[in-house]
């Protein structure tokens, strides 16, 4: 398609009552400038590169002109926001512009930092330069890291001012995924006491996401279909939360409002992936207590599924039915986190011991505040270097061809017992048949040697605000494919300079 005119329009949640949303115009940011397009999510949505540089492109992803006359829309929802109910929410500053491709296969575009709207409550309905950058960058990380996550078609830059603690520059961000729902969107129906509504969202998503639970849900027991929803919820999300935790990345603010209900990474605000390993690290300036720390996550999560699982009470009276589906949780999650740490370790099956030797793994990183991303990465030819992947790894390790153990150990203070570690994960390796060249290049397609560490993402945003976008198109490309060491990127895979620890990410964007 040339054109956001030509795409074929399902907009199937403007088809809800309009309860669930107000229909609004989008409103223009002064001088708006294309700052970034991304060619992949455009071919998802099947947009050609004639769309992407034609001035309607840049007009509609900049809030000037709307993609569907009268389409446009903000949606209502709630939440509990650092555990404490925090009512009334919605998109403050997001619009749905409307949802394209097949009635199957529906992608919802929207824009972040369009103007305020019913629910922007004592804010500016603006976002941020810096964070738009951040959660542009992000999401695409996220996705080459293969993690369910809101995708991002453009990003726009603008000279108009916001103020923040300092004043900062507009921009806006083109966010696509199959739905944007959140658990919060249930529970505002269940908080207002209006059980019609909360069905019909209930029933709209099944029908979209989830429609295997009408099968499922071919029982006598009254309300079935809705638990069978809570089960692939809770599946999904404890599914996300492993994959989060096995590449270091914190979200920094799981409130219920963001949660997705399909699943994917959503609402990227003070995320951070970590350098040096702290399981208790807190990536949001503002998060004093360490609520959504990075050890704490997968607990948050199950906490918010059961304030999901609360109101969908209201469809199913059966406290017992809704707990035997957020049990599912648990053993999701650790089954999950034992398939990935497994791969992580180049290990092809789950042997007595292994438990403890991950676990040593852990607190020998978290002692040492151990590179995470490197360790992994560092690991896969510390056992030692030969033949086929040696290449791949002399660009890891910034052209020494010197091989093997000493990448690993010097990321640790303490290489007494990192060497200690190594010499029990070189026994454990004894013990399984796979070939030293398939472990290796098993472990250096799963361990990324990029991720969107603080310090890149912030040299990025000191260029874009300078209006270079250089440095966001060479970080998309490596984020892209995180796995595949690039010549000559090496400072990107590097530990992070002295400065990036005083880096502060808070709430405000
Ligand atoms: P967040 O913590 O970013 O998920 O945002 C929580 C709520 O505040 C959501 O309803 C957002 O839409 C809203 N919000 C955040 N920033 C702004 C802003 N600058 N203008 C209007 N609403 C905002
Ligand atoms: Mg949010
Ligand atoms: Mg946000």
């Amino acid at each position: 398609y040339d054109s956001f005119a030509a795409l074929p329009k399902v907009n199937s949640f403007a088809s809800l009552p309009s309860a669930f949303y107000t229909r609004l115009d989008t409103r223009p940011l002064s001088d708006a400038k294309l700052l970034h397009a991304n060619r992949d999510v455009a071919d998802s949505l099947g947009l050609s590169d004639k769309a992407l540089t034609s001035s309607e492109f840049l007009s509609v992803v900049s809030g000037s002109s709307s993609m569907e006359a009268g389409a446009t829309l903000s949606a209502v929802y709630s939440g509990h926001q650092f555990g404490v109910w925090a009512g009334q929410l919605g998109d403050g500053r997001a619009h749905l512009l409307t949802g394209v491709g097949h009635p199957d296969n529906e992608l919802e575009i929207q824009l972040k930092g369009a103007g305020p709207t019913p629910y922007s409550r004592m804010g500016d309905g603006r976002a941020v330069l810096r964070s738009s950058v951040r959660e542009y960058l992000a999401s695409e990380a996220m996705h080459g890291l293969g993690i369910p996550t809101t995708r991002a078609l453009a990003l726009v830059a603008s000279s108009q001012p916001v103020i923040r603690e300092t004043i900062e520059s507009a921009a806006v961000v083109t966010r696509v995924a199959p739905s944007f729902i959140r658990f919060g969107s249930f529970e505002h129906w269940s908080s207002r006491k209006q059980p019609q509504e909360l069905k019909i969202l209930a029933d709209y998503v099944i029908d979209r996401f989830y429609p295997d639970c009408l099968e499922a849900a071919d029982s006598v027991k009254p309300g079935q279909v809705y638990i069978e929803l809570l089960r692939r919820i809770t599946v999904k999300t404890a599914e996300l939360m492993a994959a989060w935790q096995v590449v270091g990345f914190c979200h920094g603010v799981m409130n219920t409002d963001n949660m997705s209900i399909i699943g994917l990474t959503l609402d990227y605000g003070p995320f951070g992936f970590m350098d040096g390993f702290d399981a208790r690290h807190i990536c949001n300036h503002t998060d004093s207590n360490g609520r959504y720390a990075w050890h704490a996550q997968p607990a948050v999560a199950n906490w918010n599924l059961f304030q999901l699982a609360n109101s969908l009470y209201d469809l199913v009276p059966d406290a017992e039915r809704l707990q035997g589906a957020l049990a599912e949780f648990e053993p999701r999650f650790l089954s999950s986190m034992q398939t990935k740490m497994l791969s992580k370790l180049g290990l092809n099956e789950w042997l007595a011991g292994d438990e403890s030797l991950i676990d040593a793994l852990w607190s020998l990183m978290h002692e040492n505040k151990a590179d995470f991303t490197l360790t992994f990465r560092q690991l896969a030819h510390a056992p030692g270097l030969s033949g086929a992947v040696s290449e791949q790894i002399s660009v890891d390790l910034g052209g020494t061809t010197s091989p093997n153990v000493q990448p690993f150990v010097d990321l640790f203070l303490d290489r007494d017992a990192a060497n200690a570690w190594l010499t029990s994960y070189q026994a454990r390796l004894k013990r399984q048949g796979t070939s030293w060249q398939d472990r290796v290049s098993g472990m250096l397609s799963t361990n990324p040697l990029y991720v969107l560490r603080n310090h890149l993402a912030h040299q990025a945003i000191d260029a874009a605000q300078k209006g270079d976008p250089g440095e966001i198109d060479r970080l998309m490309l490596l984020l892209k494919n995180p796995c595949s060491a690039v010549k000559g990127m090496e400072s990107y895979a590097a530990l992070p300079p002295a400065w990036a620890s005083k880096l502060e990410v808070s709430c405000s964007s």
